[in-house]
């Protein structure tokens, strides 16, 4: 296995390299060719398995079909995730990953000024990663900003995210979010909650443990 033999374009593979990643790891291996190809997929990957890189990159990829030089109008893809700390990580590994494109990237966490988070909103990043509880405040404050354009989402550790309570504020997003949508779960375990989000929130995913 290779990121070579993935079909990655020019300016992630360069970013890639830079980061030092010589070759998948087995999250990335299983993950990566099956989200290129758009499909749902369900993942039990840990923090330290590279999962962020995992969904990251083909999310990347997904952006960069778009037409050349061409700023997207609205926010495609959304990573929730249970805290703010995981939400910083989940930003730097996409920021870098994306230094050679022009996508742009907004972190929506607590601790972090709404009014400036409004700001970056404005601007249309491409890719959203968010908190469940901050994503929700700014759908029902920034009137500009919703989730209409949303061709991929992702819930990163799923079964923490509802295990903290934030059952009730997934499922607003999911349902603020298109149904033709992506959707990439990953979870450490696997309880009866998950599998009730992934039942009625991904269509025939591709189970993926590694
Ligand atoms: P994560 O599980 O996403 O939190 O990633 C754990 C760590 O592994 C991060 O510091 C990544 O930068 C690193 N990492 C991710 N993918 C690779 C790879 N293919 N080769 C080497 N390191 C990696």
């Amino acid at each position: 296995d290779s990121f070579l033999s993935m079909n990655l374009s020019r300016p992630l593979l360069k970013a890639i390299t830079t980061l030092g990643f010589t070759k998948p790891t087995p999250i990335q291996a299983a993950t990566i060719p099956v989200a290129l190809l758009g499909k749902d997929i369900v993942g039990n990957a840990v923090t330290g398995s590279g999962k962020t890189a995992a969904f990251m990159i083909p999310m990347l990829e997904r952006l960069l079909y778009r037409e050349k030089g061409k700023r997207s109008a609205a926010t495609r893809c959304v990573v929730l995730v249970p805290t703010r700390e995981l939400g910083v990580q989940c930003y730097e590994v996409g920021t870098k990953l994306a230094t050679h494109t022009d996508i742009q990237l907004a972190l929506l966490v607590g601790g972090l000024s709404l009014k400036s988070q409004e700001a970056t909103l404005r601007t249309r990043p491409d890719i959203v990663i968010a908190t469940p509880g901050r994503l929700i405040d700014h759908i029902r404050n920034s009137p500009s900003f919703n989730l209409d354009a949303v061709d991929v989402l992702v819930l990163d550790e799923a079964d923490r995210m509802l295990s903290d309570g934030f059952a009730d504020e997934l499922a607003e997003i999911i349902r603020s979010t298109p149904i033709s949508r992506q959707t990439m779960l990953f979870s450490a375990t696997m309880t009866d909650s998950v599998d009730e989000l992934v039942k009625m929130t991904l269509n025939k995913p591709v189970r993926l443990f590694v």
